[in-house]
């Protein structure tokens, strides 16, 4: 049978070197009249100096946790009804993007954070706008509907249409500040995000073309990136990759590796592409079939085996932690059981239960 599929992208996309100094015609193109901006500490001076600048921005919260925080949606939220806001424009890592998206989607929600984070209500109909401006080439949060956030003691993914951002700002230049063990996390996140939007059960012939490319784009410039922060041709190669691994991830979803990604994070504190990282080039065996073998040879690789050595040496390259050793004291049995119910871990290509896990596991001792 031919292809047979559904796809739709609703977000619209300004993708290049200096589009974020295009911001208020960006603005004025959506409609936007007054903006909320959640950010991290670092780029809250910034923030603050757009706010004195613009009289679209109306506040700012620049307190965004690298874990982000229920707590974090919260005061944005507030922030944006106490302002009227119509817009909330996320700027940084995923953790910025899913804070801003979560508190545009609850903003004008009578209830409190806690009833929409544990689903006791539905989302309110009424949304603000979001903007999702990416500073870090990896999460691809800008064109999903996914949004990570931690109560305080644990992290959740919420999949939910109205997390979906309106635009995306994506500016390699946002990029070139990012250090080289974050620039080489999120860009295997990025990878990861491409393969398994590629070998996912759910996968579909558009999103496979993006994957393809998001892979070629990262094996071609992410250790150019990793030694030089300041080589624009491989960031904006870097930001592009990471978009289109967003975008083929978006409708099929991840797989084992996102799976595993959640308790590896929680349980032994990786940051999110690290803990991805942890069992790509694992996956990339288990998954291995001939429709992999034919990415393989379309980025230029001679097979499976080739591109999982080389992610393997990317995560050596970037010094990211690769065995259970390197985790301290793990309980093997209680891993391979949350890897295993963990629903991402449905739309693998080849079931794993926790036997299985435990064995591949094991092979990374
Ligand atoms: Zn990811």
């Amino acid at each position: 049978m031919g292809p047979d599929f559904i796809y739709a992208q609703p977000v619209k996309l300004f993708f290049g070197e200096g589009k974020f100094a295009k911001l208020p015609e960006i603005l004025q193109e959506l409609g936007v009249r007054r903006c909320v901006i959640a950010c991290g500490k670092h780029f809250a001076p910034t923030a603050q100096a757009m706010q004195a600048a613009d009289d679209r921005i109306v506040a700012v919260f620049g307190a965004v946790e690298q874990n982000p925080q229920l707590s974090g949606v919260k005061e944005t939220a507030r922030l944006a009804r106490e302002a009227g806001a119509d817009a909330v424009l996320g700027v940084g890592g995923g953790s910025a993007l899913d804070t801003a998206k979560f508190a545009a989607a609850i903003a004008l929600g009578d209830g409190e954070a806690e009833d929409y984070y544990y689903a006791r209500k539905p989302f309110p109909a009424e949304r603000l706008t979001i903007i999702a401006v990416p500073t870090t080439a990896g999460t691809g949060s800008e064109v999903t509907q996914v949004s990570v956030v931690s109560n305080g003691t644990e992290k959740k993914t919420i999949n939910n249409p109205v997390f979906m951002p309106k635009a995306a700002v994506v500016d390699p230049v946002l990029s070139s500040t990012v250090p080289p063990r974050t620039t080489m996390n999120t860009g295997l996140d990025a990878m990861a995000h491409a393969l398994e939007g590629y070998w996912s059960r759910n996968h579909q012939p558009i999103s496979d073309l993006m994957a393809i490319e998001s892979v070629r784009l990262v094996l071609e410039n992410l250790e150019k990136a990793y030694h030089d922060g300041t080589n624009m041709e491989a960031r904006a190669n870097m930001a592009f990759a990471s978009l289109l691994g967003g975008l083929s991830f978006a409708l099929p979803k991840t797989a084992g590796s996102h799976a595993c990604s959640y308790p590896l994070s929680e349980d032994y504190h990786l940051p999110h592409g690290e803990a991805v990282a942890f069992t790509l080039d694992s996956f990339v065996r288990i998954n291995a079939d001939e429709r992999l073998e034919l990415l393989c040879r379309r980025v230029g690789l001679s097979g499976t085996e080739e591109l999982a050595e080389r992610i393997a040496a990317l995560k050596e390259l970037g010094g990211l932690r690769r065995r259970l050793s390197d985790l301290g004291d793990v309980d093997l049995d209680k891993l391979a059981h949350d890897c295993a119910v963990h629903g991402l871990m449905q739309n693998n290509p080849i079931p794993m239960d926790e036997e299985k896990l435990r064995a591949m596991f094991e092979k990374l001792a």
